[in-house]
Formats: C-alpha cells, structure tokens, sequence
C-alpha cells in the first residue's frame, strides 16, 4: 500500500532581501494507493516545490505529509520510498545506460549483482531500450534519455514516482507517443505517481485526477471531466480546456447580465444562482457555441468573423460582436464541415443551458452547464 496524504502543507522562502515567498499554501491532497494524480499550474504556481517537499528536496516550513501513517517530514530524500524524475532527465553522462540505471541500487541497497542485473533487463526490455544498454548518454536521442530516466526510477520499484515535466523536452509527437506509454506502464506498475506540468492538455488525458494549483493555492482536485465541466471557479475554468473558454463581465439589471458589447438575458431558474449579486461573469466553452444559425433567436447575437484556423476535424473561429467596438472577441469551435470565412457575418448562438457563472468579485463558480439527464459527468464530452 502507498497512500500519500498532504495536510495543510505550506512552504515559505525567504529572499536575499529578506522577505518571504510563499511557494505553497495549506495545500491538502489525498492520493490512494496506485492513483495516477497530475499536479497542473501555470508556471510559478509552486508545482515543483510541492513535488520537491514529498520528494525530500525542500524542507516543509508548516503542515504534514504522509506515506500511509509514516510521518515523512524529518525523513531524508535517500530513506523515503520515492523515485523521482526529472525534466532535465539528470543522467550521469560517463555512464552507460546500465550504469545510470544500477547506480541507485548499488548505492542505497544491498541487492546483489545479480538480482540488480535481471531488474535492469526487465525494465529497459519494457522500455523497449535493450539494445541500449552500453551506450553513453550523448549516443541517445531525447526520447531514449527520457526512457533511461524513467528506467532508473523503475528499477528501484518505490512505493511512489514523483515526475516533473518528464516530457516537455520531447518534440510534440514523441511527447504524444511518450504520455500514452507512461499511462501503459503507469497502470501495469500500480505505482502512486504524482505528475507535474504546466500542460493542461497532458492534465486532461493523464490523470486519474487533477490538482489544479494557481499563486501556490490548490484550486480544485477532482477527475478531469469535472474540472473541465464542474470548475470551482474563474481561474480552473480558464486554465483547463483549450481553446479556453469564452468570458464575458457584466453587472446584472432586472434579467439582464448586461456588459460592454453583451446583454444576456437570464431566465428566471438561472437568476435564483445570481439572487443579491451586482457583477457577474458569463462563461460558455468554444464548442458550446452554436456558429451559423439561419436567424436570431433567445440568445443569438450578430458576430462578425474575424479568422478562421481550420484543423481539418474542426474548426477554431474568432469572432467579434457586429454591434460592439471590436473589443470582446470569443472563439467558437465549429465542424471541419461548417464553412464560414474571415469577414463573413454569422447567427451565433450562446444557449442557457451551456453557460457558466462566476462572481464577478470572487470569481467563485455560481452555475455550471447542464449536464443531459440521459447523461454522466464521465460521459458527457
Ligand atoms: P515552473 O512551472 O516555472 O517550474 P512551478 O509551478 O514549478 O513553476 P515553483 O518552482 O514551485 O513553481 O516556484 C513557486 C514559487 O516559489 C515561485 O515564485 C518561485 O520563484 C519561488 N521559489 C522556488 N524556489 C525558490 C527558492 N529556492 N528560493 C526562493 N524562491 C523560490
């Protein structure tokens, strides 16, 4: 079993100048035993300090951190169960392969030679880097370090793998390839493993669940699917999904959300969410907007197109308001079958049910889309 627990975890630095940094605050995370969790934030969110306090490389200025009971906080890196792996892979370059790999073992175990030997074979046998094992660092490309870095991790077989950014150095295809591998062996090992990136796209398609981190304050831990279609709030409703979903502020007058370019008329069911509020914030994701309709209706406006980057399957369309100044432009994702070009004027359409709301002070979540009831949460992309 290797359940690790994160309690209130908290961790200050202090700068040349002598005033502190906060890098993580009362961060609290269960993650169960086996669990696939990815830690995702923009950059300086206090990811990899996070990782580094469970890994032993920071010391933890407040809170608790736990490996099923044991307390880890005052055991060093070399005595936790914990294999870590790096962004800049950290391979010793006069080794070989092997010897990276056996290194650790050698070092903090007493297994003998044969026994390290026939873990090595294993695990670089399912890395698929066998006939690699004499070269030298410098003989491999990226996508081979990367496998010798995660091999070094597997063959200690520790009870958690802590990896930060492991495949931003890859190019885009490896990178695809390489994420679908990771989850294989992921899922084979059983291993707790807490993944680290600034990549919400490798959030989405990874984890098992999501930890979504901004200013050094976790914002929401949940599945994939519910961060996406149940955010907590403005900053997680931004961050995850791409293209990004569409905002919209407005101050509230009788039944209307009424903004720069935008009124939106709010039904009586959605008007009970947003009861004493003053400001709010609309948000509807790209694919929910309806591109094209043959006339105004509820919740149609005019919009300009403004640039069209197809993608073949689909489409990603910018538009603008026709009555607005130019300022508020949203983007809609349309079927690689639906026509329109730069300069045309459309119907768009934002219906009720697929719009957010957020406080406009707070930015806490008010409403989110509807789910059809013949669906679920999990089915429901
Ligand atoms: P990135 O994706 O860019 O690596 P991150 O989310 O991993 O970012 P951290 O490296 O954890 O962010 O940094 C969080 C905050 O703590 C940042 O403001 C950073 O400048 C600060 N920080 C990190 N390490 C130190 C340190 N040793 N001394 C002082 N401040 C630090």
């Amino acid at each position: 079993m290797a359940r690790l627990t994160l309690d209130d975890v908290t961790k200050v630095f202090t700068d040349d100048s002598g005033s502190d940094i906060v890098a993580a605050e009362d961060i609290s995370l269960e993650i169960d035993d086996g669990e696939f969790l990815v830690l995702v934030g923009p950059s300086g969110c206090g990811k990899s300090t996070t990782l580094r306090m469970i890994a032993g490389l920071e010391t933890v200025t407040d809170g608790d951190i736990r490996l099923d009971d044991q307390l880890l906080n005052d055991v060093s890196a070399q005595e936790r169960d914990i294999a870590m792996v790096f962004q800049s892979y950290a391979l010793y370059p006069h080794k070989s392969v092997r010897g990276n790999m056996s290194f650790g073992l050698e070092e903090s175990t007493d297994l003998p030679d044969d026994e390290i030997n026939e873990r090595i074979e294993q695990t670089t046998e399912m890395l698929g880097i066998r006939e690699l094992l004499d070269r030298k660092p410098g003989q491999l490309s990226g996508g081979q370090q990367q496998r010798v870095a995660l091999g070094r991790a597997i063959v200690r077989d520790p009870e958690v793998f802590l990896m930060d950014e492991p495949l931003s150095n890859l190019d885009a295809k490896l990178r695809a390839q390489m994420r679908t591998e990771l989850q294989r062996l992921q899922e084979d090992l059983g291993v707790t493993t807490i993944y680290v990136t600034h990549d919400q796209t490798e959030a989405m398609t990874m984890g098992d669940k999501i930890a979504v981190l901004d200013d050094g304050e976790l914002q929401q831990i949940g599945t994939p699917l519910e961060c996406y279609h149940r955010p907590n709030n403005l900053f997680v409703a931004g961050f995850i999904g791409e293209p990004s979903m569409n905002f919209f502020q407005g101050s509230i007058e009788n039944d209307v959300l009424r903004g720069d370019n935008f009124n939106y008329h709010l039904s009586e069911s959605t008007r009970e969410y947003v009861d004493g509020l003053e400001s709010l914030t609309l948000g509807i994701r790209p694919e929910d907007i309806e591109v094209g309709l043959d006339q105004m209706g509820d919740h149609c406006f005019e919009a300009e197109v403004v640039v069209v980057e197809p993608q073949g399957n689909e489409n990603t369309v910018h538009l603008q308001f026709v009555d607005g100044d130019g300022s508020a432009q949203f983007t809609a994702t349309t079927t690689g079958q639906t026509t329109v070009s730069a300069g045309d004027r459309t119907v768009v359409k934002f219906p009720e049910e697929a719009t957010h709301l957020f406080d406009g002070q707070s930015g806490d979540a008010l409403k989110h889309r509807e789910i059809p009831s013949n669906r679920s949460l999990n089915s429901f992309v």
